[in-house]
């Protein structure tokens, strides 16, 4: 009897998503049965987080119905949290139930990683999703608030403690200059009794930058109030301080957020795969090694960059390539074709400093700061949400803040 075969995704993030709108299209409903399964019935543009943590955009704004870009007659949508994959008998676990696969999508995302810092994962927030994001940016009003009505006293609740200088924890520190001020309007609270602090292991923040970009988004920070601890590693974090450095200086504060580190999704864990640094080292058409009907995608995946011999890094830009890949391998799987091997095409990088602020490296190399790398991010940013949700999507969500 024939078998419809049935492609199972896991994660409807930038990786998941496009595999499973680039599949809509590539294949015919007769070809294959195509299951979405996500947490939430929301997408959310991850890339947009550290500005839902800060408050300086609303939730609603960087994250849309899975529903409104996914046609529910064609694609299965499965609300639900994936626990594990069992190999053996293709067979995904799920919180509430469980479902067979013939190929199966992993594209789950990241989770933080506290490297086992005393009192890190207890103590601190993080920015993984919409609702970490939003207790962030809840919490910090609260303290605000509560010092404002005199509830608390202690200056050091207006101090906001930022653990790690890379890309998160500096596009974090960016947008927070922009919003503290707006926080200290609102209840009446002196700026110049506020701290932002950003501790970094590293001498240096952003070390993926050039020098001189990374003086100009240091000394733009600095101008804004940022003040960073460079060069000392968070030994401990307790319920509201970090301990840093050589001599366990202790800086206290009513909000600690820890951007030091994330690492692939603990599903890949769960599901015995061989892991190393926390992701699954795919081969070159992004199938997990030894699982030919099985592709590892986005943050959870390592993909070889033959000319670096070593792999990409993990960003949303990758992910939306490797969804468009794997949806044309599961296709050529299904044809009987030879599979593509993934090579990336590096669009360049930038960092925001804020919403009017940035640096950046594009195309050919091109350096960017200011208000050009500001507006370049903003366009990077539409563009991906155009790809995931086409035209009314962008319309409806896009940044088209004026500077
Ligand atoms: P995600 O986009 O994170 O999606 C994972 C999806 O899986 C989510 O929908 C999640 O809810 C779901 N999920 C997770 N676990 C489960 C489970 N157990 N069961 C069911 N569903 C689950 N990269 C760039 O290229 N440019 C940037 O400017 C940029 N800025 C960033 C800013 C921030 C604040 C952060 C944190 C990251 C940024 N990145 C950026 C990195 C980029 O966001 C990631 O590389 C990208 O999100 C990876 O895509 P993904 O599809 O693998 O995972
Ligand atoms: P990261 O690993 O890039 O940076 C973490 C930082 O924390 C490092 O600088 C590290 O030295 C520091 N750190 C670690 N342990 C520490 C300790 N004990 N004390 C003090 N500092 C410590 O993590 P991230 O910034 O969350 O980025 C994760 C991924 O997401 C990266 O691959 C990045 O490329 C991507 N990302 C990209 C963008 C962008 O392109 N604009 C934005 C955000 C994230």
């Amino acid at each position: 009897m024939y078998h419809k075969p049935k492609i199972v995704v896991l994660g409807a993030g930038y990786a998941g998503l496009k595999t499973v709108r680039d599949l809509t299209k590539a294949l015919s409903p007769d070809e294959a049965d195509i299951v979405l399964i996500n947490k939430h019935n929301y997408h959310y543009e991850t890339t947009w987080l550290h500005e839902v943590a800060a408050g300086t955009i609303n939730p609603n704004q960087a994250r849309f119905m899975i529903s409104d870009v996914v046609n529910p007659s064609r694609v299965r949508l499965i609300y639900d949290t994936v626990e594990k994959v069992n190999k053996e008998d293709q067979r995904v676990i799920l919180e509430n139930g469980e479902i067979t696969y013939d190929y199966l999508v992993i594209a789950t995302g990241f989770e933080t990683n506290t490297f086992g810092i005393k009192g890190m994962e207890e103590n601190s927030l993080s920015i993984v999703d919409i609702n970490s994001s939003r207790l962030i940016r809840e919490h910090i009003e609260l303290k605000f608030a509560k010092y404002s009505a005199g509830e608390i006293t202690d200056e050091s609740a207006l101090t906001i403690l930022v653990g790690g200088a890379g890309f998160t924890g500096i596009e974090f520190v960016g947008e927070l200059a922009e919003k503290v001020p707006q926080l200290c309007k609102k209840y009446d609270i002196d700026l110049k009794k506020t701290r932002i602090i950003n501790v970094e292991a590293m001498p240096s923040i952003l070390p993926m930058f050039e020098k001189d970009l990374v003086e100009y988004a240091m000394k733009s920070l600095e101008d804004r109030g940022i003040e960073f601890r460079l060069g000392a590693a968070i030994n401990e974090c307790t319920k509201d301080s970090f301990i840093i450095g050589e001599n366990n200086e202790e800086i206290k504060a009513g909000t600690i957020v820890w951007t030091g580190g994330v690492t692939g999704s603990s599903v890949l864990t769960e599901s015995g795969f061989e892991i190393e640094r926390g992701k699954v080292m795919v081969n070159s058409d992004l199938r997990a090694p030894n699982h030919d009907n099985i592709f590892v995608l986005g943050d959870c995946a390592w993909v070889m960059d033959p000319q670096a011999d070593r792999p990409f890094p993990p960003t949303a830009q990758a992910a939306l390539q490797h969804g468009e890949v794997c949806a044309r391998n599961i296709k050529a799987l299904l044809h009987d074709e030879p599979l593509e091997n993934f090579h990336f095409v590096d669009r360049g990088t930038v960092a925001s400093l804020g919403v009017t602020d940035g640096i950046g490296n594009i195309l050919d190399g091109t350096k960017l700061t200011g208000k050009a790398a500001a507006t370049m991010k903003k366009v990077v940013d539409n563009r991906s949400l155009f790809k995931l949700g086409g035209t009314r999507i962008l319309l409806k969500k896009g940044k088209v803040r004026p500077f």
